[in-house]
């Protein structure tokens, strides 16, 4: 016999999407976000206070030094954690963990018995995507990623690249119109990284996801982002607040990354995080 909790959860399975954004509200809002790990004399300050809104469709890169808070943040964001004090608002409304928001890890963190096919399955099966609806969407996110030729693949069969792609088409599965992740790229080599890259930029651009990307990488940042922001060193704060405003489609990423300005940005973002 199922326990009344199994029930419910299968409940919340099946609604899936069921948290709702207020309409007009920012896709993240961070209020005078303060958090704190531990207690008393072993107590550590991890982050704040911070605030920061997200308006809906942006791609916001967070950078900073290794332990200055990015982590913290996303997981805040998430609704892995809950602040120690302020407020943390996704589409208006609490976030729930598992609910709004699809999240990459830096390592991929999938099912490695099961296929590419599988798992993007299982994510969709997740949030109460009925079979039939699954058979076809499965592959479009597979498209989406470049990943539509291994869909039968083990994961075990895969490089760590083509992996990560796996969990990009996953968190897009939940069709949550919030992305997160926390460094998906630092693991890869650089080919992969810059391809990864590339991809990323065109599929944000394609399906108008807000996203927040955690990097310590300022030239990551500066060719992922609509808008980067530096923390500094722990507790971190916001140091430097910086719109890109660099050209979303129609440019090569070579051609990207020969701007003048991209050159500029990267210096200006490269003197922050130094400073910080
Ligand atoms: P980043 O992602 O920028 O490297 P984190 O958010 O992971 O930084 O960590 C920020 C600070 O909080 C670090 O000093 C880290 O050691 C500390 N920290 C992170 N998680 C915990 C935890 N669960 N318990 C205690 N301290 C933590
Ligand atoms: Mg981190």
């Amino acid at each position: 016999m199922r326990s009344p909790d199994v029930a419910s959860s299968a409940i919340q399975v099946a609604e899936g999407s069921a948290i709702r954004a207020e309409e007009g509200a920012a896709a993240v809002d961070v209020r005078g976000v303060e958090h704190v790990y531990g207690r008393g004399a072993g107590a550590v300050t991890a982050l704040g206070p911070v605030s920061l809104t997200v308006p809906e469709g942006s791609f916001l890169v967070l950078v900073g030094a290794s332990g200055c808070g990015k982590s913290t943040l996303l997981r805040l964001i998430a609704g892995f954690e809950r602040p120690t004090s302020g407020s943390v608002r996704t589409g208006g409304v609490e976030p729930v963990p598992g609910k709004g928001a699809g999240i990459v890890f830096q390592e991929p963190r999938l099912f490695p018995w099961k296929t590419v096919g599988g798992n993007v399955e299982l994510a969709l099966r997740y949030v109460g995507v009925p079979r039939h609806e699954r058979l076809r969407r499965v592959p479009e996110l597979l498209e989406r990623v470049g990943l539509h030729d291994v869909a039968d693949r083990r994961i075990w069969q895969i490089s760590g690249g083509q992996q990560q792609r796996v969990a990009i088409a996953r968190a897009l599965a939940g069709d949550n119109p919030l992305l997160l992740l926390d460094e998906p790229f630092a693991a890869l080599d650089a080919l992969t990284r810059e391809r990864l890259q590339e991809d990323l930029r065109q599929v944000s651009a394609e399906t108008g996801r807000t996203s927040v990307f955690v990097t310590h990488s300022v030239d990551e940042a500066v060719f992922l982002g609509s808008r980067v922001v530096v923390l500094t060193q722990r507790p971190g704060r916001v140091a430097l607040d910086i719109d890109v405003g660099l050209p979303r489609t129609g440019l090569e990423p070579d051609e990207l990354r020969a701007l003048p300005e991209y050159a500029t940005l990267r210096a200006e973002i490269g003197h922050a995080v130094r400073a910080a």
